[in-house]
């Protein structure tokens, strides 16, 4: 059985935003994005995580709280049992080398003016404090640049040099330079045309066999997470509304939200396709979230009671939850 390498207890993360003008005149405070609210998963090791929900639902907020690099208002990261927002900075740093993050931007997150052999190298420069030989360093960066699938002689050019599939694959190099056990990608294909997002996706699932990496996979492409992941979450408005195996959330979703983005995914065959279940309206604010249950303004069998009512997620038999007031605990 596959042990927990992160868990994530009663996590809030709330971002705070100044009023307008007239209300900070009649002495009103400043308005609170409830990003992530109350969340609580685990990610086992070896296996991969992935989290879904439309843009602005919480899951790129989530998985930058587990870096650390947003602050959160309370909750709990343990990372192999040590709680990740106590962690002192020589505690940090260890598991900044143990867990790293592979961003869609990837042009972004690399100097334009440093080769690629230096990017893929800075990470293990950093670790060494700069005290590396440079034929150990010549032959790690080697080593990276043959695992990702590209040409040694990549290391001589700049960034602006690579198609966006070569640049999704030197940030991979890159993240995995100092052996993590655990990785974000956060949209990792995004941009790319579909053969090249397989092919990103091949090689992320044959490093996970190899070095027995454990990922978060954070996505709105369901197809992606279906193909990706063991286990999955969907998000809404800041909170997880299902949770589970992935094959028995594709196999026998709960949530009429989880219905809703699943029936909009295209299937190969036209007899697999489900009726598509359009949802009315735009996604609320999270900034005033609707009473009871967040997803009823939005939900096509909605009733009194979600007006009123927060559903709490329940276990609706072999680990499989669900909030929401038309089921029942198993
Ligand atoms: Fe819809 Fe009510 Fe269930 Fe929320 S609790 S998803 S509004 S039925």
């Amino acid at each position: 059985m596959a042990i927990d390498l992160i868990e994530i207890h009663n996590l809030k993360t709330y971002f705070y935003q100044n009023k307008g003008f007239l209300s900070r005149l009649f002495g009103e405070g400043l308005k609170t994005v409830h990003a992530v609210d109350d969340v609580s998963l685990t990610i086992k090791k070896g296996r991969t995580f992935g989290l879904v929900g439309e843009s602005g639902c919480g899951k790129s907020t989530l998985g930058q709280t587990i870096f650390r690099l947003v602050k959160p208002q309370s909750g709990e990261i343990l990372f192999q049992g040590r709680d990740v927002l106590k962690m002192d900075p020589k505690t940090l740093m260890e598991f900044r080398q143990k867990a790293q993050l592979i961003f869609q931007d990837q042009y972004g997150c690399m100097n334009p003016r440093m080769t690629v052999g230096k990017i893929i190298a800075e990470p293990l420069l950093m670790r060494e404090k700069g005290k590396m030989d440079k034929q150990n360093l010549f032959q790690e960066v080697a080593r990276l640049l043959q695992a990702v699938n590209l040409d040694l002689d990549s290391a001589a050019k700049f960034p602006n040099e690579f198609s966006g599939g070569q640049a999704r694959r030197i940030g991979v190099a890159r993240a995995i330079a100092l052996n993590p056990v655990f990785i974000m990608a956060d949209e990792p294909t995004s941009g790319l045309d579909i053969s090249t997002a397989a092919t990103i996706l091949n090689l992320m699932q044959d490093l996970q066999d190899k070095l027995d990496i454990t990922y978060l996979w954070v996505s709105h492409n369901l197809n992606q997470v279906k193909y990706m992941s063991d286990d999955m979450a969907v998000m809404y408005l800041g909170k997880i509304v299902e949770m589970g195996l992935t094959k028995d959330i594709f196999n026998e979703m709960a949530h009429p939200y989880t219905k809703a983005l699943i029936s909009a995914v295209p299937q190969v065959s036209a007899s697999l396709q489900r009726e598509t279940i359009f949802l009315e309206g735009e996604i609320p604010s999270p900034i005033n979230p609707p009473s009871g249950c967040r997803f009823r303004t939005r939900c096509p069998q909605v009733m009194k009671k979600c007006k009123i009512h927060e559903p709490p997620l329940i276990d609706l038999g072999s680990g499989h939850l669900c909030a929401c007031h038309l089921h029942r605990e198993n």
